[in-house]
């Protein structure tokens, strides 16, 4: 059986949440009745790649819609550091049509982001629904990410 994830990040990648505020997060979360067993915190030093795991289908370029995925495992490897981690997200000339975005401007489909902060739902039992968004956005103090992957 694969398991089934919900994580949920800054909107912004650089932002590290402090831990008393992602408890609290947590917390809530796990008090939602939409939570199956448990929430996980996860810190990076810097921002690390989340993906969608078995559902990340598409790579693209935001302006023109051409397919990246080939040029960004290029892209990706020459942008981490020895930790796996992407200290720096700068804007890269693209293959397709040649205008700039950096790595977590492309569009993922299912979406991924970059983040130094991730709260990791496994295996819920309900979506998650707008309100807890909110709420888990007002505890946080900050636009959040909310990322689905499969393993
Ligand atoms: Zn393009």
């Amino acid at each position: 059986m694969s398991n089934y994830y919900v994580k949920i990040i800054p909107d912004n990648p650089y932002c590290h949440v402090d831990m008393q505020a992602a408890e609290k997060a947590r917390d809530y979360l796990e008090e939602c009745s939409m939570v199956a067993m448990s929430v996980e915190i996860e810190m990076h030093e810097a921002p690390a790649f989340v993906d969608s795991g078995g559902y990340l289908q598409e790579i693209a370029c935001p302006f023109c819609g051409g397919d990246l995925l080939d040029w960004w495992k290029d892209a990706m490897d020459a942008a981490a550091g020895e930790n796996g981690l992407f200290a720096e997200l700068d804007e890269k000339q693209l293959p397709c049509c040649g205008r700039r975005a950096s790595l977590n401007e492309l569009k993922y489909d299912y979406p991924c982001g970059f983040a130094c902060t991730e709260l990791i739902v496994l295996n819920p039992r309900n979506q998650l629904e707008q309100h807890h968004i909110e709420a888990v956005e007002r505890l946080l103090g900050m636009r959040i990410k909310v990322i689905y992957s499969r393993i």
